[in-house]
């Protein structure tokens, strides 16, 4: 990395940034661009979704370090600023242990603000348009309040993600802490797992493997995908913003494709033979969804760059890298 030869009196002003989840498929892409900034960077992560090796090339800098930890228990350091990304993010993960992933985003919410409030950190939650549900209104604007199952199988990410918002508010409120939030839509990009269920890394390992692309009921509901690159950018704007600055605010790319559409571009551009595969629905699947990211716009001077096609050509190489074994 750039900064490896620094004196001491640099050294100390070198911000020092904690990132939770931060060996995760965003994680690592932050911990990435945050550390070319010349920061100094923490990276929390209890590897229940993240890996090592998503953030092995940065462990050469004496600037980087990372520390095993679950964020559902109290972590003493210091730093200037935290983004809390920690928490399972697709569907057959964050089901796994649903009690787990309520209690990591709201114990790790709790622990994370008390430790904000007791350093006087600047703290960002990574929250989700999960908050949104299966929403009655189109696109989402960061007014509507949501149309969430409290009781479903998607409601320890969506009610967990909302508890978390509830809690950062009120440390704002009561404790007078400077918090961002984020809702983040759908983002993809290298180092999303293979097998992790979620449709760009599904649709385009089968392709790969010249499998059938499975599509969950008719094809027809819809997701905005933004590319991982464009929502880091994001996330900085956002921590650097003025305290002042409305939160929270959506972050996502507008551009809003079928699930059908999504598997026809990815077989476009893979190539090959394979088949859509219809397979059920699962349950309380929001049927649509796309970002109004007008705030994000004025308040940060933010939109995505990265077209979904270009976003595929990258997420594709990496893939079919890694499905050859070399990376
Ligand atoms: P990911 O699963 O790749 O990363 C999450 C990271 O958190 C992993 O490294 C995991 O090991 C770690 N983690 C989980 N529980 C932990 C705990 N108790 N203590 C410490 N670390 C823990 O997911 P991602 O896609 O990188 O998502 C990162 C954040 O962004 C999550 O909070 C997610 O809810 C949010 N988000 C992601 C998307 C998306 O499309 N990827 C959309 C909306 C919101
Ligand atoms: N906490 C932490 N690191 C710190 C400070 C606090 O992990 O540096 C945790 C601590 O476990 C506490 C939680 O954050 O339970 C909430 O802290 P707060 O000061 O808001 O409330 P407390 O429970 O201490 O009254
Ligand atoms: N999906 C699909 N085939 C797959 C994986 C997912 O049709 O192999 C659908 C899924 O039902 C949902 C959409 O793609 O409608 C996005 O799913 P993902 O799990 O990626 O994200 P989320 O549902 O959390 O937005």
């Amino acid at each position: 990395m750039e900064n490896t030869r620094l004196t001491a009196a640099m050294e100390w002003t070198l911000k020092k940034i904690l990132i939770t989840g931060g060996a995760g498929f965003i994680g690592s892409h932050l911990c990435e661009r945050l550390l070319r900034e010349g920061n100094e960077v923490i990276c929390v992560d209890n590897f229940f979704t993240g890996a090592k090796r998503n953030v092995v090339h940065l462990m050469q800098s004496p600037y980087f370090e990372l520390m095993r930890h679950d964020v559902c228990f109290p972590l003493y350091v210091e730093v200037d600023e935290i983004y809390n990304l920690a928490c399972p993010a697709s569907p057959i993960h964050y089901q796994h242990d649903p009690v787990q992933t309520t209690k990591t985003s709201v114990l790790g919410a709790i622990n994370m603000l008390g430790l904000a409030k007791r350093v006087k950190a600047k703290i960002l939650l990574a929250s989700t348009s999960e908050v949104y549900g299966d929403p009655a209104v189109h696109p989402q604007t960061e007014g509507y309040w949501g149309n969430v199952n409290p009781i479903g199988p998607r409601s320890c990410y969506d009610e967990g993600k909302r508890c978390a918002e509830t809690l950062f508010f009120d440390y704002q409120r009561q404790h007078g802490l400077d918090i961002k939030v984020a809702r983040i839509f759908n983002t993809f990009g290298p180092r999303m797992m293979p097998d992790d269920g979620r449709v760009v890394s599904n649709f385009i390992v089968q392709a790969l493997s010249g499998k059938p692309l499975t599509i969950y009921g008719d094809g027809s509901q819809t997701r905005s995908f933004c590319y991982v690159d464009d929502l880091v950018d994001g996330l900085i704007r956002l921590m650097n913003s003025p305290s002042t600055t409305p939160n929270p605010i959506n972050l996502g790319n507008p551009g809003e494709f079928t699930v059908r559409q999504l598997a026809e571009k990815v077989l476009q551009q893979v190539g090959g033979d394979s088949e859509l595969q219809q397979k059920p629905l699962p349950q309380d699947d929001p049927r649509q969804r796309q970002p109004d990211i007008g705030l994000a716009r004025e308040m940060l001077g933010w939109a995505p760059k990265v077209p979904l096609d270009q976003g595929l050509e990258h997420t594709i190489g990496y893939f079919r890298n890694l499905l050859a074994g070399a990376d």
